[in-house]
C-alpha cells in the first residue's frame, strides 16, 4: 500500500484519502545532540519512519509535523535547538485543528521523545475535549524497547536501540567508527534511575548529569540484519495496541482495503 504524505498529495487527493480514512498519523521526534556516532536528527528519523510505515498499513495519512519538539536537557551542546513549550504545544493545537475540520476523526500521535511526551499528552487531552475527535498517544520508542529488550537492545539517548533506528533510516548516518564505552558514574545511574520512576521523583535538566559524554549504552548492539526490519516491526506492534485501544474506544475500527489507491 502507499504512503499518502501529505506535503506529495494534491488538494482533492488529500480529501479523497481522507474520505475513504478520515485518520492522521503525526510523528514527533527532536532536534538534538546523539553523542558523535549518530545524528542530531535521530528521534526524527526513527519517529518518522515508524510513522509512516503505520500510516501505510492503515492506508492513512502522513502528516510530518516538523522536525524540533522541546529537549532542554540537551541545550547547549551543539546540534540541539529546543522548542519553548508553549510553541510545541501551539503548533499541536493548530495542526490537530485544522486536520480535523478537514475531516479527520482519529488523530494518532507517534512519539519518539521523551521530554514532551507530557506536553503532548495535555494538548492530546484538550482537543479531544474541544473537538469530539478522538486522539491516541503512541509512544513508538518504548514499544520498540519491549520489543528488543529479550534480543539485548535498551532504549537509552544515543544506545543500541537508537543505533537501530538509524541504521534503519540511512546506515550511512552511523558513525560506527566513533563507537566507545560512554564513562558513567554511579551517581549518574542513581539520577537516571530517580527520573524514570513513577512513583516519587526529580528531574534531570542537563544529560550531562547522566553521562559525562552526553550519551549512554551500547551502540555495537545495533547490527544491518536487524535494522532492515525496525520501522515494520515497531509499526506492527504500534498497530496492534492501537486496535485495542480503538476496540476499548469504542472507534469503528477503519478498513484499510477500502481506502487503497488513490
Ligand atoms: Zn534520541
Amino acid at each position: 500500500m502507499a504512503v499518502y504524505d501529505l506535503l506529495r498529495l494534491p488538494s482533492p487527493d488529500v480529501r479523497e484519502v481522507i474520505a475513504r480514512m478520515p485518520v492522521a498519523v503525526i510523528p514527533f521526534g527532536s532536534v538534538e545532540q546523539h553523542g558523535a556516532h549518530l545524528p542530531c536528527g535521530t528521534d526524527v528519523f526513527a519517529a518518522e519512519g515508524v510513522a509512516k510505515a503505520l500510516a501505510e498499513k492503515l492506508g492513512c495519512l502522513f502528516v510530518p509535523f516538523g522536525p524540533y519538539g522541546t529537549t532542554a536537557p540537551h541545550v547547549g551542546l551543539p546540534g540541539t535547538i529546543s522548542l519553548s513549550r508553549s510553541t510545541f504545544e501551539g503548533l499541536i493545537r493548530d495542526i490537530s485543528h485544522q486536520l480535523i475540520d478537514g475531516g479527520v476523526k482519529l488523530l494518532i500521535m507517534l512519539n519518539w521523545h521523551e521530554a514532551h511526551s507530557s506536553a503532548i499528552q495535555s494538548v492530546c487531552a484538550e482537543v479531544q475535549k474541544e473537538t469530539g475527535a478522538k486522539v491516541v498517544l503512541a509512544h513508538a520508542h518504548f514499544v520498540a524497547q519491549r520489543i528488543y529488550a529479550p534480543e539485548g537492545g535498551r532504549l537509552t539517548h544515543a544506545g543500541s536501540i537508537e543505533t537501530l533506528a538509524v541504521m534503519a533510516h540511512d546506515p550511512s548516518l552511523v558513525h560506527a567508527d566513533r563507537f566507545k564505552t560512554p564513562h558513567r558514574t554511579a551517581k549518574a545511574e542513581a539520577l537516571d534511575a530517580m527520573r524514570r520512576s513513577h512513583e516519587v521523583y526529580g528531574f534531570v535538566t542537563d544529560v550531562r548529569d547522566l553521562s559525562e559524554d552526553g550519551w549512554y549504552g551500547d551502540p555495537t548492539w545495533a547490527k544491518p540484519e536487524a535494522a532492515v526490519h525496525f520501522t515494520d516491526r515497531v509499526a506492527s506492534e504500534v498497530a496492534n495496541r492501537l486496535f485495542e485501544v480503538w476496540e476499548v474506544l469504542g472507534v469503528d475500527r477503519p478498513n484499510p482495503a477500502t481506502a487503497s489507491a488513490a
